[in-house]
């Protein structure tokens, strides 16, 4: 089966791995900080590493200091874990609808969701596409809310010139297999602003402080260190760490490599009948983390399981993330974001990865086109 997304590992990565499992340190040594300090050259900002994309979330919402009583305002067009991160926190999550084309959360939607209780917005950008930032900053700003940006399809992503990761108060990243780099589990936070960092650092690391200046009990002992606050152990292994910086080199090549293979998708599909491709506003230059079609006439499903059946691992994202059961049960109801759903509906992700070949993403078309035309 041809997967819709799969990493890409070289010699190089494995070298660097095996550097690091003969080193004195397998967590926690001096490959956390480079790979952190190289981060932030891509992603404008400060960098946190943590051992995956929802424990970034999770993280970025602790040192927001969400909590019960909270509403965080998001899209339902994600992977579940942008909204049910906050939840677990005790927060009430509001889902605002998306914009029809770019399946990103509606600035204008997000504003009429706000309530005086309303103290996180988070954007996701759907398929590496970033959302409207200049307009939700403002809806934040109003709301006297943090500006989030889940960017899990992201990285490497720029509005109007701008990284994804300088363009809210906090970022996350995942660096799952599927997406556009790899430490195996693995993801970050940035943070725009030092308290946020500090935050996210020490949740990361079960709430540990070692700094003498911000001890309460300093004469403790040189042993000593405290837990101020709650944590959870959230770090991201050396072993990994140096997989991520090895995989960073390779960015910008992974970038251009996913932009060609999208740009071929779009002239090789172009008037495909019952079919709607991706759209890309004029001040992105998007990650092309999925290539995300629409198959309309009602035939998604049936094309879903015809490509399956041709050994075309297509896939879908997202089910809105209120449908799931756990949000079902807190009383979300179908119906509340109609754009999404309509989107969800006649979403449909093609295969795009680093190493898909020009032939098999022929293939992909290939059948596409013959199931469209049948
Ligand atoms: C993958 C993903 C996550 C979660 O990342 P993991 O590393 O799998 O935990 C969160 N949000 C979005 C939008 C994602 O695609």
């Amino acid at each position: 089966m041809l997967p819709y997304g799969r990493q890409n590992v070289t010699d190089a990565d494995v070298e660097a791995v095996a550097a690091a499992l003969r080193s004195d340190w397998l967590t926690t040594g001096p490959r956390v900080g480079d790979f952190e300090r190289e981060l932030e050259r891509v992603a404008g900002a400060p960098c946190v590493a943590v051992i995956n994309g929802t424990a970034a979330l999770h993280t970025a919402y602790a040192a927001a200091r969400i909590g019960p009583g909270d509403e965080v305002v998001t899209t339902p067009m994600t992977f579940v874990a942008t909204a049910s991160t906050a939840a677990m926190l005790g927060a009430t999550v509001v889902f605002a609808d998306v914009e029809e084309d770019t399946a990103n959360l509606d600035p204008a939607a997000a504003e009429a969701a706000v309530t005086p209780r309303t103290r996180a917005v988070t954007a996701v950008d759907y398929a590496g596409h970033p959302a409207e930032y200049d307009q939700l900053r403002k809806v934040a700003d109003n709301a006297g809310a943090v500006l989030i940006a889940d960017a899990a399809h992201a990285i490497g992503s720029t509005y109007h010139g701008r990284p994804v990761g300088t363009l809210a108060d906090l970022t996350t990243f995942s660096f799952f297999p599927t997406k556009n780099l790899t430490t195996g589990e693995g993801g970050a936070v940035a943070a725009t602003e030092a308290g946020l960092l500090e935050r996210a650092r020490a949740f990361r690391t079960v709430g540990l402080v070692r700094d003498p200046a911000r001890l309460r009990h300093p004469d403790e002992g040189g042993w000593h260190q405290e837990v101020p606050e709650f944590g959870l152990n959230y770090r991201l292994p050396d072993v990994l760490c140096a997989l991520g910086s090895s995989q960073l080199r390779r960015l910008a090549a992974f970038k251009a490599r996913r932009t060609t293979l999208a740009e071929r998708y779009d002239a090789l599909l172009a008037g495909v009948p019952g079919l709607r491709l991706p759209v890309r506003r004029a001040w992105a230059d998007p990650m092309r983390h999925l290539y995300p079609v629409r198959i309309e006439d009602g035939r998604r499903r049936e094309v879903y399981d015809r490509m399956r059946a041709a050994g075309i691992g297509v896939q879908v994202n997202y089910v809105p993330a209120y449908w799931h059961p756990a949000f079902e049960d807190l009383g979300y109801a179908r119906g509340m974001c109609p754009v999404a759903e309509r989107f969800y509906a006649e979403q449909l992700s093609l295969p795009l990865f680093v190493d898909l070949t020009d032939s098999d993403q022929d293939r992909v078309v290939e059948a596409l086109r013959t199931i469209l035309e049948s």
